[in-house]
């Protein structure tokens, strides 16, 4: 285990700039996670921290040691850096205890097996070590992957989409499996996916990615309550955005009343520095940021409504016509057309400025 650092990355194919100016920190024993959508540079990176891939501009360190710059770089074998894919790519021929074993041929055979053995109990398989991958389902396939790139004991582990294969209640179950099981041998771990429960699930620290730029460096739960741009606002977690103008530097008012900001009203977006007086910003309102209550004489609209089990997620049209989401209890089972009375619960105010 070891801190990883990525200091003003970038790396082109061609002409073509895939990631641009990449830098975080990912502490030792921390899971990390690069969320973002397809063709926004993930893997890229991945193939620039395992060694595959050069940079032209940075530099990427492990543990304190620089393993790439621009015109050099530490071979990949050399990195002690675990790999997982994400179609599990186990050898077929060999049994689960031969796999996971796999890099381990330089040790004696009794302190191989007892790696193994113990790499076994950790991913909850010890009762198919004879078996062959293909008598495996999904999960247990990538659970072997993941016994197979930790059994060295690499520096860090990397992980490629590694639950792309699995049906979505398997991907959540084994996402806090794997939580676990890196935080067992206290490995530091980064992560690459395109579905943000898997990184909520998983991280310890998510890195939004556009366009081969890190957008915001944060916890899973700052990113979720101040999100540094309408990137991040849009595509972590469900939202409305409503037009508002600033009072003063923490009150913002709205079409529903004054929101009271526990940090300055700071727009994320650039060429704004601070938002100022009468400045008219577009406020981010998350469906825990209203709440339904039946008493309150301030109403709104069922324009839509989506069952969720334990709570609807409700749509609703606010007097202007703008729109709103707001999850409620599901015995609170209103008509569409249905008029609701709603109150405001905003703790982090959240504004961008309107051009
Ligand atoms: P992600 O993993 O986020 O989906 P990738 O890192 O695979 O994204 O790809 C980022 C961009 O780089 C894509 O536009 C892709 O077409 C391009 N790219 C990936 N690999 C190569 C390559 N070997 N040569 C040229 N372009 C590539
Ligand atoms: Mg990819």
């Amino acid at each position: 285990m070891a801190e990883l650092i990525l200091d003003s990355v970038s790396q082109s194919y061609g002409t073509r700039k895939i990631i641009a100016d990449l830098s975080f920190t990912l502490p030792e024993g921390a899971i990390g996670c690069l969320l973002g959508p397809s063709g926004c540079g993930k893997t890229t990176a991945l193939r620039c921290i395992s060694g595959f891939e050069p940079i032209q501009s940075g530099e990427i360190r492990i543990g304190g040691e620089v393993v790439s710059r621009p015109d050099w770089m530490l071979a990949a074998e050399k990195r002690r850096v675990g790999m997982v894919f994400q179609d599990y790519a186990l050898f077929p021929h060999m049994t689960v205890s031969a796999n996971v074993g796999f890099g381990l041929r330089s040790q004696s055979k009794a302190a191989r097996q007892a790696r193994i053995d113990e790499l076994l109990v950790l991913v909850g398989l010890s009762g198919h070590a004879e078996q062959f991958p293909h008598q495996l389902s999904g999960g247990q396939q990538q659970r072997v992957a993941l016994a197979r790139a930790l059994a060295p004991r690499p520096r860090l582990i990397l992980m490629d989409e590694p639950f792309s294969n699995l049906d979505v209640e398997l991907r959540e179950r084994l996402s806090i499996e794997v939580r676990d099981i890196l935080k067992r041998e206290a490995t530091t771990a980064l992560i690459v996916t395109h579905d943000q429960n898997e990184a909520f699930a998983l991280a310890d620290w998510v890195g939004v990615m556009h366009e081969g730029r890190i957008q915001q460096w944060a916890t899973p739960y700052n990113l979720y309550h101040e999100p540094a741009n309408r990137f991040v606002a849009d595509f972590v977690g469900q939202g409305a955005l409503v037009t508002g103008e600033v009072i003063n530097d923490h009150q913002v008012e709205i079409e529903l009343g004054v929101l009271n900001g526990h940090i300055p009203v700071e727009c994320g977006d650039t060429g704004c520095d601070e938002c100022v007086r009468s400045c008219h910003v577009d406020v981010l309102l998350r469906p825990d940021d209203i709440i339904h209550d039946d008493d309150s004489l301030m109403l709104a609209e069922v324009e839509n409504k989506a069952f969720r089990g334990a709570e609807f997620l409700y749509t609703l049209k606010l007097p202007s016509g703008q729109r709103a989401l707001s999850l409620v209890p599901s015995h609170h089972n209103h008509a569409i057309g249905e008029r609701i009375g709603i109150k405001l619960a905003v703790d982090h105010v959240v504004a961008f400025r309107r051009e």
